[in-house]
């Protein structure tokens, strides 16, 4: 293996999706919802497979993705991109973020990263051959958010990029109009790109709203926004994905891309475009029963003894260990099935400044109540 990858071992989601499988326990680590999309958009796939759409679609996606992509962008948010030019597939959003990093940034460069940070930003950081430059987190009054000055400080004569995750997996904030602005302004100062990974633009609550970066002052110019329809339809495993931004940046991204992956895989993509289009009531649905089991993981992670953070988006929820007794997040999540029958995320390897995360493990509630209200039962033997 190389040098630059030999930090990176086995992803913590294969790690604990396994430990999973291996101890029979309750999954509540890797995100993936446990009932499927809506019914209409498998059957769009199914279709498109039987009516011999299996052929190489095009480098750049199927022309209905694109338009429904465009689509979504101008009506959702007011951005309007021209479906041929600015906007391309990618194989999940995965790929989109692996792309523009790939694309954009180079050795030597430095990328601003808000840890705990999704993982595989630090990995493609480090395939690209840059830096990453963590902003740090913390919980204040209940919700993750960072310091302006903190991220203007990390800002330095080599950055050349901001990754921007909101709602934000895992601490579950979704970024503020005046939070965005803090990113926007050190943006148009420094003349960064915003590579901004949107797969849970959906996925919020209480009336919280999504806001892309893409929509403040002198952004849409500078930002690559990603996003995919794994989260959005409940199609995780699909993997098709896309991404928005000027000509320029998207030409300088499919340099790469093409030599990734080609193309995005076809009936998927054809699925995914007919969903933009038509599933939005669908994804509201979706959206409140995730905000009431969410509702029900933090009542019942509270009642086992967890300090937990109720999150504005995503389907995880931070959880502090301390309350119980435990300090390394990481021990506890990989003794819990043995302790409990339960799995979870240990957010510290998220994080370069471990010690800001020792002390969290993060709980999806992507899934059935029962499962859970199981899940709640046997973590209350940890008091
Ligand atoms: N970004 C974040 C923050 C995620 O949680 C995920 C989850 N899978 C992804 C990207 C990857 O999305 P996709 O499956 O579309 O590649
Ligand atoms: N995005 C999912 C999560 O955060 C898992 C993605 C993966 O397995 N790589 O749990």
């Amino acid at each position: 293996l190389v040098p630059r990858m030999r930090e990176f071992g086995e992803t913590i989601f294969a790690e604990m999706s396994a430990l999973a499988t291996a101890t029979g326990s309750i999954n509540l680590g890797q995100g993936f919802p446990d009932e499927d999309g809506p019914k209409a958009m498998l059957d769009v796939a199914v279709e498109a497979i039987r009516s011999g759409g299996n052929q190489y679609p095009p480098g750049p996606g199927v022309p209905e993705l694109r338009e429904a992509v465009a689509e979504q962008r101008l009506e959702r948010y007011g951005l309007s991109y021209d479906p041929m030019t600015e906007v391309y597939a990618t194989v999940g959003a995965t790929e989109g973020i692996a792309a523009s990093v790939l694309a954009l940034t180079g050795p030597g460069d430095e990328v601003i990263v808000f840890e705990p940070y999704y993982d595989s930003y630090a990995a493609v950081i480090a395939l690209a051959g840059a830096v990453r430059k963590p902003v740090t987190l913390r919980p204040v009054e209940g919700r993750f958010t960072f310091d302006p000055d903190e991220l203007r400080a990390a800002v330095g004569p080599r950055t050349k990029a901001i990754l921007v995750n909101s709602p934000h997996n895992p601490a579950g904030t979704v970024f503020t109009r005046g939070e965005l602005e803090a990113v926007a302004a050190v943006c148009r100062d420094r003349d960064l790109v915003a590579i901004t990974d949107e797969v849970y633009e959906y996925l919020t609550f209480d009336g919280t709203e999504h806001i892309p970066l893409a929509t403040l002052d002198g952004m849409r110019e500078r930002t690559v926004s990603v996003s995919s329809a794994g989260k959005t339809f409940s199609a995780t495993g699909w993997k098709t994905g896309w991404i928005t931004a000027p000509a320029r940046y998207v030409r300088a991204v499919q340099t790469v891309k093409q030599f990734l992956t080609y193309a995005v895989s076809a009936p998927y993509q054809r699925a995914a475009a007919y969903a933009l289009a038509n599933e939005t009531a669908w994804v509201a649905e979706l959206r409140a029963s995730l905000q009431a089991k969410r509702d029900r993981l933090v009542a019942g992670l509270e009642a086992a003894g967890f300090t937990a953070y109720r999150p504005q988006g995503t389907y995880f929820v931070q959880a502090d260990i301390r309350p119980l007794g435990f300090s390394d997040g990481l021990e506890l999540a990989r003794a819990l099935p043995a302790k409990a029958g339960v799995v979870a995320i240990p957010t510290q390897v998220f994080y370069d400044h471990a010690e800001a995360g020792a002390h969290f493990v993060r709980f999806a509630f992507c899934k059935k109540d029962e499962v859970i209200d199981e899940a709640v039962e046997r973590l209350r033997r940890l008091a």
